[in-house]
């Protein structure tokens, strides 16, 4: 399997550091609005990538963070933090805000048929690990304390810009960057900010009371999840010249050796071929695409069309036609269903070797959707077909086994059902059980009811 490594602009073999686990972290997102299609598109790539390490039989573990804290307005270290103004703008505690849109976040990724990762800590559950760490870096000299706050000292870090290969005024170019006459070179950053009164947010820490950095986060929470060295890191292409830039300077100047082997970026989505912006009007959500009357996982097929090193234009147009397609696509497939015709064994070998050299470069998934068309469009209706098209479609994730699952009166109800009931089962593996009795009272709400048997849970309509 290669993968394009963003540090060293390369497609790169992709070996685990440790026999068959792959570990990886994943930026999760700001819980302080709702996620908009963008962002749902770099998760999408996330699901993809996912997908394609256990399609090949690695074990996985993927940590996705909830950014609840500390995530100040753009990615300098001024400014108002952002769960705080989403606090006092909808009137209710930063705490009341965080779990609303992850509720929400977590429906719109299982909407899309994005897996959810093993493990998803929030960062407010982590400010004694981020202490630590910037304790760490400070006995090494890699940080210094001013009157506000705890600052990363970047002279002292000789590989500084080495993921953006930008110098530091181009960096610095991008990021507005506060004045403060107290840190020592204008682009060292906040690991640790001492807290003014007013502020909602504030932990004890040997700095007095505060609030942790952006990026220290996702340093420690990688960290105290998957080790000092794992072997993916994700997120969208925004985060490479600032983000990630200081993540690895924070974990590489504490550990002495990189953290991670291989960086992946998600080109982003833009909107009429431009930037999504809340002024625009057009940072359009799941909800939005719901409204319309299009299904989710018809987004999800548009997003599996563009290479996620790509950038991918939506638009309306391009919503409707990917619905069509997607529509066309599972029913193509389903008509394999009962075929009885017989593909002989080397074409059913050439299809799904073109498939796994497809997605083992460097996720070429355009290129295998391709190769599922071509098998839709087999001139005989073969049920070997459709078994294979059920095999890659464990990475597609389009959602051919719901389709078959369908009920001729509410098709999308069940599989929504489905998804509801696979949510729940998750969050009882992981012991939530106040998330676990939510989505029980959400099905009764639409007159389901559960029954846990020996055989698994069971559903019926009352
Ligand atoms: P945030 O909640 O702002 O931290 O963003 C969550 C994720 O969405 C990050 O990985 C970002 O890189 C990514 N992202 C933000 N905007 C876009 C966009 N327009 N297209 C694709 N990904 C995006
Ligand atoms: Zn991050």
């Amino acid at each position: 399997m290669k993968l394009y490594n963003t540090l060293t602009r390369q497609k790169e073999e992709f070996v685990p550091i440790n026999g068959n686990q792959v570990k990886m972290y994943s930026c999760g997102p700001t819980v302080y609005n709702y996620a908009h299609i963008g962002n749902l598109r770099t998760y999408v790539f996330m699901d993809i990538l996912r997908r394609t390490l256990k399609y090949n039989g690695y074990e996985l573990l993927n940590v996705m963070n909830i950014t609840d804290v500390g995530h100040l307005v753009s990615d300098e270290d001024e400014g108002e933090d952002k769960m705080v103004k989403g606090a006092r703008e909808q009137k209710k505690t930063p705490w009341e805000i965080a779990e609303y849109y992850t509720d929400v976040f977590m429906e719109d990724i299982a909407a899309l048929n994005i897996g959810r990762p093993e493990i998803i800590p929030k960062a407010t559950d982590h400010i004694k690990e981020m202490i630590s760490f910037v304790e760490g870096l400070l006995e090494k000299g890699y940080a210094y304390e001013t009157s506000d706050g705890i600052y990363f000292d970047i002279s002292k870090f000789d590989g500084y810009g080495k993921l953006s290969r930008l110098n530091l005024e181009e960096q610095m170019a991008g990021a507005r960057v506060e004045v403060n006459d107290e840190k020592r070179h204008p682009a060292d950053f906040a690991l640790w900010k001492k807290a003014p009164k007013e502020h909602i947010m504030q932990w004890e820490s040997p700095w007095g009371m505060g609030y942790p950095g952006w990026h220290i986060e996702c340093s420690a929470m990688g960290r105290k999840y998957l080790g000092d060295r794992f072997d993916i890191h994700t997120g969208g292409v925004d985060h490479i010249p600032v983000h990630h830039e200081n993540e690895i300077a924070q974990s590489e100047a504490l550990l002495g050796e990189p953290a991670v082997n291989f960086w992946l970026h998600g080109e982003f989505m833009m909107v009429n071929n431009g930037k999504m912006s809340k002024s625009l009007g057009n940072t359009y959500t799941i909800a939005n695409i719901k409204e319309r009357g299009y299904n989710p996982l018809a987004f999800r097929y548009m997003c599996l069309n563009a290479h996620y090193r790509n950038k991918l234009n939506f638009t309306w147009d391009v919503m409707q036609a990917s619905q069509v397609s997607y529509d066309r696509f599972i029913e193509g497939a389903l008509q394999h269903k009962e075929g009885t015709a017989e593909i002989p064994d080397d074409v059913q070998t050439s299809f799904l070797t073109e498939f796994e050299d497809a997605i083992n470069d460097d996720l070429n998934i355009p290129k295998a959707l391709g190769i599922a068309w071509n098998m839709v469009r087999y001139p005989e209706k073969s049920k070997d077909i459709y078994e294979l098209l059920l095999k890659m479609d464990d990475v597609f994730g389009l959602g051919i086994k719901y389709a078959e699952q369908k009920s001729a009166e509410e098709p999308e109800l069940d599989a929504e059902i489905e998804r509801l009931i696979e949510e729940r089962q998750q969050a009882r593996k992981e012991k939530n059980w106040k998330l676990s009795d939510e989505i029980r009272d959400k099905l009764k709400e639409m007159g389901i009811e559960l029954q846990d048997t020996p055989q698994g849970v069971k559903w019926k309509r009352i």
